[in-house]
């Protein structure tokens, strides 16, 4: 048995992890719907993805993850009604769906760079490439009596998969006491799902194709039950996503996959909370959200945001606000400045540090505890500095903060501290220390910590 503890939503619990494969791990992280530009809330959920594989490698797992990049098929309303997101984004831009696919799929994946979320280490199968595996998921479905056609397209008949409401723990006759009026009158279950949708016919979509039941679309739940069964099997490890996944989205992926083949479908599931900002949830719907590049353009690091991330377990809700995310870059720096003095030393990695720290990580990847062990051993006299950088950067290969890459920080200074730097050192050399301990502290107040080295004056960040 490994020496990981995962919280599994299946069981309301905390387990030991046992892989299907012994050595190995296969893990699905549901995408992103590529109709807009991720939002930093999204990114929360590939950056949580990332910390679990990066732990799994470090613990000596080949680990198989799948992130599927969802290009068509999630509708805009709830209930399987309204429009596909990807058309709404066409109209709203001017383009085709497809063009819309490619160029926020762009965008996501340079996001993922910027966030030092390794392109390589991932698969990123799209929903449209993946068509022909939908239709036969569904065709087996049919053929064990799950589905049933409306007039707008073929649907999953929830109550023929009794153990529907396990994930969530549903209450049905709750939901149907509080639906709003519910908009498909087709529907035989409030929790009934289209698994494939007719094309209208007063218009014509950008993406559509042939299938046994006519022209059409896969539903957005299809999707990950065929991706994963193809390039995971039917029976895999681990499932990650946001909470909101949680009562349709997995709870509908458990009832296609269990449905078609009557086997276990995923063994943990692991959901990541939200993260918000003061006006409560992030959504791309609303087009005015909080972007990667928002945050560059406010001067933050994207690795500072990891770092920010890092911080709060991910089953923890954050609450989002510009104030403590300087705060975690303030910190961040702090680190990467101090790693850049000891780059390409050749220390030894610390083993009391590196039992806590495979203890935290193990404990249901908690990063808050592994970021804080940093500071503890950073202040730890009984460890050299060279150690404590080598230890640094073994956390660092589950952290993924780029810190083995730290060089010393472009400072930005002003003018006027360049100038008082150079008042300083003359002052300096003509050996005037009550003048430069007076400069000293002007340029403290500029938010600088002056350094004399043999190479002369340097500055750090306080
Ligand atoms: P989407 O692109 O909308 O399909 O969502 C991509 C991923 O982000 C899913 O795993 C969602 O559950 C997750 N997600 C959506 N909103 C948030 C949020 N505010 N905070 C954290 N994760 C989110
Ligand atoms: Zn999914």
């Amino acid at each position: 048995m490994s020496d990981i503890f995962l919280y599994n939503t299946k069981t309301r619990q905390q387990e030991a992890f046992v892989p299907i494969h012994e050595g190995g791990v296969s893990i699905y992280s549901c995408g992103p719907t590529v109709y807009h530009y991720a939002h930093i809330g999204n990114l929360r959920a590939y950056v949580f993805a990332d910390v679990l594989r990066r732990m799994f490698v470090q613990s000596g797992f080949s680990v198989k993850h799948v992130i599927n990049i969802t290009d068509v098929g999630h509708l805009v309303g709830d209930g399987d009604m309204g429009e596909d997101k990807l058309e709404t984004g066409a109209k709203r831009e001017g383009k085709t769906a497809w063009d819309i696919a490619k160029f926020y799929t762009d965008a996501f994946f340079v996001d993922l760079d910027a966030l030092n979320i390794p392109r390589d280490a991932y698969l990123f199968p799209r929903a449209t490439e993946n068509i022909p595996e939908q239709i036969t998921l569904i065709k087996t479905l049919e053929e064990k009596g799950f589905t049933y056609k409306t007039s707008d397209g073929i649907y999953f008949d929830t109550s023929k998969f009794p153990r529907y409401t396990d994930l969530a723990k549903l209450d049905i006759e709750g939901l149907q006491s509080g639906a709003r009026i519910e908009e498909n009158t087709e529907k035989k279950n409030i929790t009934d799902f289209a698994l494939w949708k007719f094309s209208p016919k007063e218009t014509v979509r950008h993406m559509e194709w042939d299938s046994p039941w006519g022209k059409g679309f896969p539903g957005w739940h299809i999707e990950c039950s065929a991706m994963s069964e193809k390039y995971l099997g039917k029976h895999f490890d681990i499932h990650t996503g946001g909470i909101d996944h949680i009562p349709v989205h997995h709870t509908n992926e458990i009832a296609q996959s269990e449905g078609a083949h009557n086997e276990t479908y995923v063994n943990y599931w692991m959901h990541v909370n939200f993260l918000n900002d003061k006006d409560g949830k992030m959504a791309k719907s609303s087009g005015d959200f909080l972007r990667l590049q928002t945050l560059i353009n406010e001067k933050i690091n994207p690795l500072a945001y990891r770092y920010y991330l890092l911080t709060t377990h991910y089953r923890s809700e954050i609450s989002f606000s510009f104030e403590s995310l300087r705060g975690s870059q303030e910190a961040y720096n702090k680190l990467f400045s101090w790693c850049a003095h000891y780059k390409e030393t050749t220390g030894t990695i610390s083993e009391k540090y590196k039992a806590d720290f495979k203890r935290m990580i193990g404990d249901d990847v908690n990063t808050p505890q592994a970021i804080a062990l940093i500071w503890t051993l950073m202040k730890d006299y009984g460890v050299s500095a060279t150690d404590k950088y080598a230890t640094i950067l073994y956390f660092d290969e589950v952290l993924g903060l780029g810190l083995k890459n730290a060089t010393r920080l472009e400072l930005h200074v002003s003018d006027e501290v360049k100038k008082l730097l150079e008042e300083r050192d003359k002052a300096r050399i003509n050996k005037n220390f009550a003048e430069s301990d007076r400069l000293r502290n002007e340029i403290a107040n500029h938010g600088f910590v002056v350094k004399d080295t043999p190479n002369g004056q340097e500055l750090e960040t306080k």
